[in-house]
């Protein structure tokens, strides 16, 4: 590792009063850091004015970050962040699993694994000590058996070249469109950092049989972050898995699987429901005495079906339709992948908490939500002039904000054949009439010409769901925030109201309503 600076810093809480000096950094939790050359610490805490929380944080950017992460290298070991001593730099520190401390004289000691199990000492193998415990563990216990696959030691890369690595490596596998290269990228990338987002998409691979998708999800279990494919776990260990150690979920031929009759289907149901966002629960009925547990689900999430078979999944994928082609290699080299998830690794502890999130632009809140770590991934190639890249920050941002145009456009598309959208277009014809002054009043239109409007040009059924057209339309417009008055002729649409005009327009222009773009038109 390279040398750090032997500037330290001390986190503390203020306890009453204290003028602080110009140079302190106040946190979001209301702690402040501070250059301890700066100011007399030692002396404000024993005046009962501040409460030091951790001393000598390194102040290092480059200082590592995230949690234990297990190894396999001949025998179970794990690696860690570690902070060093004193504040100088931080490092990744590697261990054995079955590591203990006698918490009676300090001792640590190390007993093999037997046979994946983990054994506790007997008694202190110091013999000045010699007690029968209580022993502590010092490695991660609920990591003992990875149901994932596992990198191997840390190899140092820089993000752009990690990029880079994984984006010829996967073009070697797989025929994907030129664009979903770089997505697909992304996408591996960001599964390494799924704890710094709120929000992730899905993957969607769909494809007839045999056409490459599942060799998708394949290279996807190989290069993210703890994947695991769904037919590996039991749907009791499926929502363990995924809230304790957020692993990224693939599943194959999901329109066989994801179905209500079975248990595993409903399992795996529930964690596509929720699991884009954090914070969103899946419910499972468990015991004998059915209590309904909450999990949380959310993670990074890849599918290959062959068709579109649930409305959550189409509207919180990214979805890549795949056609035939023969990738050059078929055998996945898994040597090269052990490589990459080495990188990936590294891509990990030095990068987590570190990148600042970049918001896409989008009208739609939940295409926001479902770039957000696609776009601060790709911030990588920021700064990089003069370096060559495989790709370029404009290059990629272009890329990202084609496939955003492209899910709104099919958004729109969905909403022009709505209910909505005809309650719109029928306002809009009225509109001219009322200007041709064919209607009773000018600017205004009545309920019920909409509702009559609705009969007999779109063909509505006085009941519909058990409602008459003038009721439909009345909620709709409210649902829509159009507000209506009444008058001698019942409830009316002011066309003279400023409100009614603005919202009108931005509804018109939502879904492509007037201005020469009729229902059902695409432009
Ligand atoms: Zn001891």
């Amino acid at each position: 590792m390279e040398s750090y600076t032997n500037s330290t810093r001390t986190i503390f809480k203020l306890t009453s009063d204290v003028t602080l000096p110009g140079s302190c950094e106040q946190l979001k939790d209301g702690t402040f850091i501070i250059d301890s050359d700066d100011a007399p610490l030692d002396r404000m805490a024993e005046d009962g004015l501040i409460e030091i929380l951790e001393e000598n944080v390194p102040s290092n950017k480059d200082m590592f970050c995230g949690g234990t992460e297990v190894i396999f290298n001949k025998e179970l070991q794990f690696i860690k962040p570690f902070h060093g001593l004193n504040g100088h730099g931080s490092e990744l520190r590697k261990d054995k699993m079955g590591t203990w401390r006698c918490k009676r004289c300090d001792h640590t000691m190390y007993v093999p694994i037997d046979n994946g199990r983990i054994v506790e000492p007997f008694e202190c193998f110091n013999d000045v000590c010699g007690r029968k415990g209580p022993f502590e563990p010092l490695f991660p216990k609920e990591l003992i058996k990875p149901i994932w696959k596992l990198p191997m030691d840390v190899i140092e890369c820089t993000p752009t070249g990690l990029y880079e690595d994984i984006y010829l490596f996967v073009k070697e596998y797989l025929i994907l469109k030129p664009d979903e290269y770089h997505i697909y990228t992304l996408w591996i990338m960001a599964s390494w950092l799924v704890d710094d987002f709120d929000t992730c998409p899905y993957l969607l691979f769909i494809a007839p049989k045999e056409s490459g998708k599942s060799q998708a999800i394949i290279l996807l279990q190989h290069l993210c972050y703890r994947a695991v494919l769904s037919i590996s776990v039991t749907p009791a260990a499926l929502f363990r898995s995924i809230e304790l150690w957020h692993i990224t979920l693939l599943i194959d031929e999901a329109e066989s699987q994801v179905r209500m009759d079975t248990e595993s289907g409903q399992a795996l149901y529930g964690c596509l429901n929720g699991g884009y966002k954090r914070d969103s629960y899946a419910i499972r009925i468990e015991g004998d005495n059915k209590i309904p547990t909450t999990y949380e689900v959310f993670g990074f999430k890849g599918i290959a079906s062959t068709k579109v078979f649930h409305p959550t999944l189409e509207s919180r994928s990214i979805i890549f339709n795949m056609t035939q082609g023969k990738p050059k290699k078929l055998i996945i080299n898994k040597k090269d992948t052990n490589i990459l998830r080495s990188k990936l690794l590294y891509w990990r502890f030095s990068t987590l908490n570190k990148l600042p999130l970049i918001l896409p632009e989008s009208r739609s809140g939940r295409i926001i939500e479902m770039f957000i770590s696609l776009f601060t991934v790709a911030q990588i190639f920021k700064n990089c002039c003069g370096v060559k890249t495989v790709i370029t920050y404009d290059d990629l941002e272009k890329i990202l904000k084609n496939k955003i145009k492209e899910l709104e456009g099919l958004r729109r598309e969905e909403e022009v054949e709505s209910v909505d959208a005809q309650v719109l277009q029928a306002i809009d014809k009225l509109e001219e009439r009322c200007k041709e002054g064919y209607t009773d009043e000018m600017n205004m239109i009545k309920i019920m010409e909409i509702a009559d409007y609705l009969k007999h040009e779109r063909g509505w059924e006085e009941e519909i769901g058990k409602e008459k057209i003038n009721t439909t339309v009345g909620r709709k417009l409210k649902v829509m925030g159009l507000r209506t008055k009444h008058t001698m002729y019942g409830s009316v649409l002011d066309l003279t109201n400023e409100e009614t005009i603005v919202c009108l327009k931005q509804l018109k222009e939502r879904f492509l309503i007037g201005s020469g773009v009729g229902v059902g038109i695409k432009i």
